[in-house]
């Protein structure tokens, strides 16, 4: 029996996990353990053993390989979460365990234009001259580079209550969780009359708020994604199952 980890977070990976825990044939040799960072009360859990809450860098991930036993590790975090893929990346180089990172290919910007930013901060200056009312789609956790910016009133999205205190002086936060239509992130533009989307490029299906505020000519800033370390990338159920395989 081989132990794999998958490091999630997001729906893809929790659906990444229930359907490794239940491949076929040579493939059901494979115990899944998935692991959370615990960010989130209620998150999707998937259908096998989980785990929740930091290892402790690398060195306490590296100690968590060995004790519990691991033999494979899919890096399935959301790709904005650079600290965690680093950590995964140093912790399977020093104990020699294969690792491969999971992320859907990055959005391309084609009939929806936007305006691309490498950064929170470069984000927070191209704000200036786009309106003063800005939906801020990039969760609770990065807007400290948004602080500075007392004349912008910002619209936050968010699954459950913020843990910590929002840095921003004029915002409205907004519970709900996805997916969500067209017709919704519609509405939802113009009933808070967002002048400009702020978002991240999260890749995989293009989130219907892109084709929304593109349709009411509302301004996009995109955050690009992170580097990410070197290694093996699968994008696909498809190519990670040829990947397990390669590795049985
Ligand atoms: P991060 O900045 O890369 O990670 C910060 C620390 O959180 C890591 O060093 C690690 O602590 C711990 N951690 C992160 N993911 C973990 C996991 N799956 N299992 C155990 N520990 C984990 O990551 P983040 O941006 O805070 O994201 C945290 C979680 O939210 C991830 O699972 C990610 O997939 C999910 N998420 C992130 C975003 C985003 O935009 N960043 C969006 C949607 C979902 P130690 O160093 O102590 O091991």
């Amino acid at each position: 029996m081989k132990r794999l980890l998958i490091l999630g977070g997001t729906g893809d990976a929790a659906k990444l996990a229930t359907e490794a825990s239940k491949l076929p044939g040579q493939l059901s040799e494979i115990e899944v353990v998935y692991s959370l960072a615990g960010r989130t009360r209620k998150p999707n859990l998937p259908d096998c053993e989980t785990r929740t809450g930091g290892f402790g860098g690398p060195e306490g991930l590296a100690s968590y390989l060995k004790d519990a036993r691991i033999d494979l590790v899919i890096d399935a975090t959301h790709p904005f979460a650079a600290t965690m893929a680093a950590h995964a990346a140093a912790a399977c180089t020093q104990t020699t365990t294969p690792r491969v990172k999971f992320c859907r290919s990055a959005w391309k910007s084609s009939e929806i234009r936007w305006i691309s930013v490498q950064s929170y901060e470069e984000a927070a200056q191209k704000l200036s001259p786009l309106g003063k009312r800005v939906f801020l789609s990039i969760g609770t956790k990065d807007l400290d580079a948004f602080s500075a910016l007392s004349e912008k009133w910002f619209l936050i999205r968010a699954v459950e209550e913020p843990a910590l205190p929002i840095p921003l002086l004029s915002h409205n936060i907004l519970l709900e969780r996805g997916p969500f239509d067209e017709a919704h992130e519609r509405t939802l533009l113009v009933s808070y009359q967002i002048d400009v989307l702020i978002s991240k490029n999260s890749g995989g299906t293009p989130a219907v708020k892109l084709q929304a505020a593109h349709d009411l000519g509302i301004p996009i800033v995109m955050i690009e994604q992170p580097a990410m370390p070197d290694g093996e990338v699968v994008g696909s159920t498809e190519e990670t199952v040829d990947w397990l395989t390669k590795h049985l």
